[in-house]
This record gives C-alpha cells, sequence and structure tokens, in this order.
C-alpha cells in the first residue's frame, strides 16, 4: 500500500455492521463483558478504545512501524518516553534549538528527579561524540529543528548512539512521515505532536509516541494506560478525519514554504531565511538525503528593530498570529515571546535564537495570497521608515 493510499485505507475499514463507509466514534468508557474477564478486546477506554485503535493503527502504518500509541498531546506523549527511557543518573542529549516545551519538561520535570540534561550542537558529530558517556540513555533530536529549521543527520546521530548503547528519539513533527520516515533511518523511537500536521486543521491537541521494536514499545505503552494521558475517541476521530488529506497537504503546504522563501531570499529587509530547501541553508545536502521534501515551515530574520517585528507579525491579513503550526490556515510566530519564551533570554542568545526571528506555518492558502501579504509587510515597514526620516531631520533642526 502506497503512503496516500494508507492514509484513507489503513485502520479504516467500513463500519461491519451498518456499512457505515466511516466507522462510527466509539464513545464510551466502558464495555459489556459475556462472563468476568471475557471481553472482546475492550475492557476500558483507558485501556483502550476502538477510535483509538484505528488511529494507532493509521500512525504506525504511517511510520512504517508496528507500534503507535496516542497520547492526549504530544507533551504527554514525551512524557511517557521520558519516565520509561530516563530514569535518575540517566543522561539525555537533546539539540540547542530543541522545541521549548522538550526544553521545559526535561530541565524542570525530569532534572530535579536526577536525570542529566545535556544540550549540544547535535548537528556537530564531534560534539555529539564527545558528550556520549556510558550514562547516556536517550539522544532526543528533532530535524527539522524548531524554530530555525536546521537538519540533524539522523543515520548519523544513531550510528554514534547505537555503538554507545543509547536510544534515538527522534520528534518527526515538523517533517511528518510524507516527507521523513525516521525509522528507516535508524531511529528506536518517533513521537509527534499530531496537534500539527497530522490532524492539520488546528482543531484538537494530541500526540504520539511509536517503536519498532515490542521490546522498546512496551514500557510506553504501559505508561500510557498507567499514568493515562489519552486523547478522547472524538479527538482521535478528528485526526483520522484530517490524516486522509495528510499528503496532499504537505505537498501543498511545501509549495507554499518553497515560493515564500525564494520570495524572502535576498529582500533587503530580511537578514536571512531559514528553509532547509534552500541551496544556502547549511542542512541542505543532508536535507535532500534523508527527506523527500522539504517541509511546511519557514523563518526568517527581519532586518529591523523589535517594534517592526511586532508590528509586521500582528498586522498580516492571512498569517493569524499564534503558537502552534501546521494547519490549513496560515500562522505566524515570534518564538522569542511566544513559543520559545520559556527559555530565558540569555540562553535564546546562546543558542542563535534571535529576537528578530519569525516563524511561518503557511496553510494551504494559494500561495501568490501568501507571498503578497508578507512583501505588503515588509513594504510598510520601509513606507514607515522614511515617513519618519524628514520628520527626525526636522526635530535636529
Ligand atoms: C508542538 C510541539 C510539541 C508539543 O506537542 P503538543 O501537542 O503541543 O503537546 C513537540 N514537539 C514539537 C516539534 C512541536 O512543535
Amino acid at each position: 500500500m502506497k503512503f496516500a493510499t494508507k492514509t484513507i485505507h489503513a485502520g479504516q475499514p467500513s463500519e461491519p455492521e451498518t456499512g457505515a463507509l466511516v466507522a462510527p466514534i466509539f464513545q464510551t468508557s466502558t464495555y459489556e463483558q459475556e462472563a468476568p474477564g471475557q471481553d472482546k478486546g475492550f475492557s476500558y477506554s483507558r485501556t483502550n478504545n476502538p477510535t483509538r485503535q484505528r488511529l494507532e493503527t493509521v500512525l504506525a502504518e504511517l511510520e512504517s512501524v508496528q507500534f503507535a500509541a496516542a497520547f492526549s498531546s504530544g507533551l504527554a506523549a514525551e512524557n511517557a518516553v521520558l519516565q520509561a527511557y530516563a530514569r535518575p543518573g540517566d543522561e539525555v542529549i537533546i539539540p540547542l534549538d530543541v522545541y521549548g516545551g522538550t526544553y521545559r519538561i526535561l530541565n524542570r520535570v525530569f532534572q530535579p528527579t536526577g536525570v542529566v540534561v545535556r544540550q549540544i550542537d547535535t548537528s556537530n558529530l564531534k560534539t555529539l561524540e564527545a558528550t556520549m558517556s556510558p550514562r547516556t540513555r536517550l539522544v532526543w533530536i528533532e530535524s527539522p529543528t524548531n524554530p530555525r529549521l536546521l537538519i540533524n543527520d539522523i543515520a548519523a546521530i544513531g550510528r554514534i548512539a547505537h555503538a554507545r548503547g543509547a536510544l534515538v528519539v527522534v520528534d518527526n513533527t515538523f517533517a511528518t512521515p510524507v516527507f521523513q520516515q525516521p525509522f528507516e533511518l535508524g531511529a528506536d523511537i518517533v513521537v509527534h505532536s499530531v496537534t500539527k500536521y497530522l490532524a492539520g486543521h488546528s482543531d484538537t491537541v494530541q500526540g504520539a509516541a511509536l517503536a519498532k521494536d515490542a521490546a522498546v514499545f512496551e514500557p510506553i505503552k504501559f505508561l500510557q494506560n498507567a499514568t493515562g494521558g489519552i486523547p478522547s475517541p472524538f479527538d482521535c476521530w478528528l485526526t483520522m478525519r484530517g490524516l486522509k488529506t495528510l499528503e496532499l497537504r504537505m505537498q501543498r503546504h511545501e509549495q507554499n514554504a518553497t515560493a515564500i522563501a525564494n520570495a524572502l531570499n535576498g529582500h533587503a529587509l530580511v537578514r536571512c531565511v531559514y528553509y532547509p530547501g534552500l541551496p544556502n541553508h547549511p542542512g541542505h545536502d543532508i536535507a535532500k538525503r534523508q527527506m523527500t521534501g522539504f517541509g511546511g515551515m519557514v523563518s526568517f530574520e527581519l532586518d529591523g528593530t523589535k517594534d517592526e517585528v511586532v508590528t509586521f507579525s500582528s498586522s498580516r491579513r492571512y498569517f493569524a498570529l499564534g503558537e502552534s503550526l501546521g494547519g490549513v490556515k496560515a500562522l505566524i510566530c515570534h518564538p522569542a515571546t511566544m513559543t520559545h519564551a520559556s527559555i530565558p533570554a540569555e540562553a535564546r542568545a546562546e543558542l542563535g535564537l534571535s529576537d528578530m526571528l519569525i516563524r511561518l506555518s503557511p496553510g494551504c492558502e494559494n500561495f501568490e495570497d501568501l507571498v503578497d501579504d508578507l512583501l505588503q509587510g515588509l513594504a510598510e515597514i520601509e513606507q514607515a521608515r522614511s515617513a519618519r526620516k524628514p520628520a527626525a531631520a526636522a526635530s535636529r533642526r
């Protein structure tokens, strides 16, 4: 079965009793048993639910493995993976511009339990090798990273981690399985914020954790039930509805991102554009090798002032100012004050996360409308500057 067919058919047969093409939402907490302990595979919906099971089946198929567990958020999925594999004394390696929430859960929730967090430039393999120790349990990476869209070489990182007995976790939220298959590159665990591209319509918060090996998956599955961070049947159904157009949507997101990256690249008011599809992007060659597309996100640094960044990002016609990404409706975000505000200013500066950085999540709109909207915003900055100039000159007189 090819990818697009899986999104529509895997785990989603018509309902046998009535023939309903789309299976109903199994909105139930419990199940009637024939005799004590004799159920039909479902005993209580925290443990298992038919709608959630369908979602888990299709998610596993899309990442080309057998095991997936759905969670109530991406961070609930991360929490289960970390509870399973980051015990007191263990070391976890994370990239410099790791997702802010991953940084926070590791530093504020797991570090106090005795987990050692090492934040390094994981794209520098020598640094990674030097940081690995016998206590390294997890090498946790994103590629592309958030928000600068830097690329980590998953296969090379996998070889280094596996040689020292560590597991590799890949947060595949940005690339999605449409453009990147981390398990084929050597990942042991994949996590998703399903909230983003997978569900794709900015109408639900969900997560998932997947594994290739049954033994690696088992403690994650145990924690899904034992700690209970499960999504509702309705949310699972919404995600399955969204998934059916995942490939189509990702193709459009990528077309839009490419058009925007090309339009911003070289603009007088743009200091730099971060998009893995641009040949001048530092990770372009690795991205070409490990991805089948460059994804739908674009970030750029405005060559301007804080006020201009604020005005630009708050007054776009099509890009709503908001956290999150990956929906059909375009979003714009200022990471320093929004998604990455939980990282202290000093640490942000060290990570190269500029206050001038703007992150775009183009939706499935027409690319000309999106590009025009951004160029219009830049033109407004130029107009405002030249309107101020004579006034400033006058006040000096
Ligand atoms: C949003 C996000 C998360 C967290 O997922 P939630 O669904 O918001 O809990 C994790 N990783 C990345 C890359 C994200 O963008």
